[in-house]
């Protein structure tokens, strides 16, 4: 469909501007740690409860992942993030080894930003001061309510106390970079509760806050129960009215929106989300992560055992991006990575899709190849056109997914 909007020639500029890219740019690097203690109600991530015996050798399989990579391209690495899963599982130890195989397999780039995603109760006293040791500068908490009730409803394995005790122990460790996760339209949450949680996150002042709505993934038993009727869900305009709430306490407060979901005090914004939504090129390593790389999707197998045996007995160096632990890939042709490129960028709020930025990746114009679609959103009220950026309009955030579906 999109080969209709281009001009004839443009395909082959594009397919050459990507390739002569992909050997130049600066890499984020995904850590995935599919370990936790409890399963929420809500998650549909890849991660497995009561497996935490695997965790050595599932260490030792993610040091040879990384050695493999680390061999296969010259690219330097300039962020890295331990997501999950609960990666604050992890022990100091494991966390040092990890990143000192990072630093000898890769040229890391100085001043990475490195994340470690944290749930406040798996911290002990001293273990912020050691990681922190180990170069790690940011840490990103799933505190996701300041209600007991709502905590109990996701299946959250901590209280609402053991957040603001984390962000102090954190902040004593010298963490300056704090990023707090929080999730809106619960069932039987009113605006009144979403305000409460919003000014305790505030009250804790962190530099980042990543809001979202509460996505109903099937097979979850939260989703379960809502599809029984045993649980009621918000509105949509209930849900709306919460993320307009959030905007307009959060701007009070200093916080600039970046994206459809997060917020940061400026110069906080999370270089390597960044990543993601400027469709620029990242490793995923680890059971079930993903990765983007020299025009290559990838996915690793899901299952621990079987990553742990895979990411064990490569014998041969394989063309990166891959290893032995990919078990899905595909090619991302010009077409495709236009696309990607406005369903990432258009999340960027304020920064958009910018024509200077499509012509030098693609050599192509952006109207070029999606001027009728854009003058049938802008007509909408869906797109807005100022300067050089296209934007998403504020009514727009909350139905990104129409949006995008219209330019399929
Ligand atoms: S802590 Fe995160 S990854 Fe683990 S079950 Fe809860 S939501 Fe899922």
């Amino acid at each position: 469909m999109l080969l209709l909007y281009m001009r004839p020639g443009s395909y082959a500029i594009c397919l050459k501007r990507m390739l002569d890219d992909s050997h130049t740019q600066a890499l984020s690097l995904y850590l995935h740690i599919p370990f936790c203690k409890a399963r929420c109600s809500y998650c549909a991530f890849n991660t497995y409860t009561n497996a935490e015996a695997h965790l050595p050798a599932y260490v030792a399989a993610l040091g040879n992942e990384l050695r493999w990579l680390g061999a296969a391209t010259a690219q330097p690495i300039h962020t890295i993030f331990f997501g999950g899963g609960t990666p604050s599982l992890l022990s100091p130890a494991q966390i040092a080894y990890i990143l000192a195989t990072c630093r000898a397999a890769f040229h890391i780039l100085p001043e990475p930003e490195i994340t470690l995603e944290a749930n406040p109760f798996h911290v002990t006293d001293g273990y912020f001061e050691q990681v922190r040791a180990t170069g790690v500068n940011r840490l990103s908490l799933g505190m996701q309510s300041a209600h007991e009730s709502e905590l109990r409803l996701m299946g959250r394995d901590h209280d609402v106390e053991a957040l603001p005790r984390t962000v102090r122990a954190a902040r004593a460790a010298g963490f300056e970079n704090i990023n707090l996760d929080l999730i809106f339209a619960l069932p039987y949450q009113t605006l009144a509760m979403w305000r409460e949680s919003l000014q305790a996150a505030l009250a804790l002042q962190p530099q980042h806050l990543a809001l979202y709505a509460l996505e109903l993934e099937s097979g979850t038993s939260l989703t379960r129960l809502i599809e029984r009727g045993r649980l009621p869900l918000p509105n949509e305009d209930l849900a709306a009215e919460m993320y307009e709430l959030a905007d307009a306490l959060l701007a009070e407060h200093g916080f600039v929106q970046y994206e459809i979901s997060n917020w940061a005090r400026p110069g906080w914004e999370c270089r390597h989300n960044l990543q993601y939504w400027r469709n620029l090129p990242y490793l995923g390593v680890g059971a079930g992560a993903h990765g983007y790389a020299n025009s290559i999707r990838y996915a690793i197998v899901r299952p621990i055992p079987q990553y742990i045996a895979l990411a064990s007995g490569q014998e041969q160096p394989l063309p990166f991006p891959f290893t032995a632990a990919v078990e899905w890939h595909e090619t991302i042709d010009a077409p495709t990575a236009m696309l990607e490129h406005l369903f990432t960028g258009l999340r960027l709020v304020q920064h958009g899709v910018r024509d200077s930025e499509f012509r030098a990746r693609f050599g192509v114009s952006l109207l070029d190849v999606f001027g009728e679609p854009f003058a049938r959103l802008r007509a909408q009220g869906l797109l807005c056109h100022e300067g050089e950026a296209w934007r998403l309009t504020r009514s727009a955030r909350l139905i990104s997914n129409r949006v995008f579906a219209a330019l399929l």
